[in-house]
């Protein structure tokens, strides 16, 4: 191996994979071709913000894009920006809510790239109605070893254009991305909570609301009780002009301490459920939020992560279709009777798309469940994979560091097309991630 390479240690953001990895960071496009042609394999990292291993493989030379973002070009009347894919959400908005504009798919925290944002085609709190980051992104300057510069878009390469969102990184490092902007006239939220007594009521809510495109709506259940189960809150924030305008967003110094143990049990969550929801109850029935609270909701509460430990926790996060989602809740329900796991958090969303390829993407509700990272645990998962095959249930392969080959395939009914297009652009397979080897794509 190149001595000149720097070598570090990485983890996962949930704390389930580490390895030793050896990096380059390109400053310049000239470094991108050099850094790619030196190495057989690689993987772009963005801010591997990833719960689950993405942006790296002990393996393959990770290129962090981290120096690639800048704003490359703005046309304020065609609502269109060109950014470097390394650029974070935070100096991305920085510059753009300026001109009371946007885009409405950024996942909920800033420090994120757009780039890491268009490989894995992420969504944001109105996915119900904006769907997901893929509806914004009009073109992609895309950088591979074989082929070299390519232009992406409906009209270019489209083939691998829709290969690329969502791909993974898969087909290669994404240099530019062209987003179609949007308006935002508003500067901040007024959230407005209602109580819920059981999960079924959650559901008749997000049945029965009228979709206001601009209003968000999630949920956040306790699991616990199981005689009440899924007893909590609904939310809805509900965007407003009160003529302050919009704060810039600071950067975050990374801060990789954990707990060394794992403060969740079965009593630290009984209670902390139990104050939330005192506190919800006793709380004003509406407030106003600001932007980064509504949007970006762990700001702030980064401990929430630290407090699982060194072992850390697993994400799960199903795309479950509307019309079986009292029954799949059911199910769900019996089966934390049976073994009961300790499971944080409970929150429900609306999602909206079409599923294709590898994209975490369709008409459903999108439920979250956050587990500790334990032996039991893992054996209720096993109990859900299956129950995701029974429903045609998606599971979020981004999320989820334990998902293994065999519910992948059964689930996700695309993934030999996106396994032939691949090999068939890029015979060598040259770029390759944890997942990709874990999942053979
Ligand atoms: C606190 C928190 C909240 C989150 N909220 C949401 C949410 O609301 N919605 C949602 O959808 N997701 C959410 N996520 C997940 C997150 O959006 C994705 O994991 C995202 O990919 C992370 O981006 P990153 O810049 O950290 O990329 P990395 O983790 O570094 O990489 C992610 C993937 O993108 C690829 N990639 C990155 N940059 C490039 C590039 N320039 N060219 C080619 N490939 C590239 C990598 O190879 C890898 O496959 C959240 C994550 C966290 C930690």
């Amino acid at each position: 191996m190149n001595f000149f390479l720097e070598k570090l240690n990485l983890k996962s953001f949930d704390r389930s994979y580490s390895s030793d990895v050896f990096f380059k960071r390109p400053e310049k496009y000239k470094e991108i071709e050099k850094f790619s042609a030196e190495s057989q394999n690689l993987i772009t990292m963005g801010s591997n913000y990833s719960y689950v291993p993405l942006s790296f493989h002990k393996e393959s030379i990770v290129l962090d894009l981290k120096k690639f973002n800048r704003i490359l070009n703005f046309d304020k009347q065609k609502k269109e920006i060109t950014v470097e894919a390394g650029i974070k959400i935070f100096e991305f908005l920085n510059f753009i809510l300026d001109y009371n504009l946007w885009i409405p798919q950024l996942p909920g925290y800033p420090y994120i790239s757009l780039g890491g944002a268009v490989a894995t085609n992420a969504h944001g709190k109105s996915c119900g109605t904006h769907g997901t980051i893929r509806n914004s992104v009009k073109k992609i300057l895309l950088y591979h070893k074989v082929h070299g510069w390519l232009n992406l878009s409906n009209d270019e390469n489209k083939e691998i254009f829709d290969l690329t969102i969502g791909g993974l990184g898969l087909t290669g490092t994404i240099v530019s991305i062209t987003f179609s902007l949007e308006e935002f006239n508003f500067t901040s939220f007024t959230t407005v909570k209602k109580k819920v007594f059981l999960i079924q009521d959650v559901i008749k809510n997000f049945t029965n609301e009228t979709t206001d495109k601009n209003i968000f709506i999630y949920s956040w259940n306790a699991m616990d009780d199981l005689k009440n189960f899924g007893k909590g809150y609904i939310f809805k924030n509900i965007p407003i002009n009160n003529l302050k305008k919009i704060s810039k967003i600071k950067s975050l110094k990374k801060n990789d301490y954990r707990f060394p143990i794992c403060f969740w049990n079965k009593f630290t969550i009984k209670i902390f459920n139990k104050i939330y929801l005192k506190f919800l109850d006793v709380e004003k029935k509406e407030k106003n939020d600001s932007f980064v609270d509504a949007i970006f909701p762990f700001i702030g509460k980064e401990n929430y992560f630290k407090l699982f430990g060194s072992k850390g926790f697993i994400e799960s996060q199903l795309l479950v279709p509307n019309n079986i989602v009292e029954s799949f809740l059911e199910e769900v329900k019996n089966l934390c009777k049976i073994h009961e796991p300790l499971i944080t958090l409970f929150s429900l969303k609306k999602l909206s798309g079409e599923q294709k390829l590898l994209r975490f993407e369709g008409n459903g509700i999108c439920v979250t469940f956050d587990f500790v990272n334990n032996k039991k645990n893992h054996l209720f998962l096993v109990k859900i994979d299956e129950l995701c095959v029974k429903y045609n249930v998606l599971p979020s392969i981004i999320k989820d560091s334990r998902l293994g080959q065999s519910i992948f395939e059964k689930c996700y009914s695309e993934v030999e097309i996106f396994r032939k297009k691949l090999i068939s652009f890029d015979k060598k397979r040259i770029y390759q991630s944890e997942l990709s080897k874990r999942l053979k794509i």
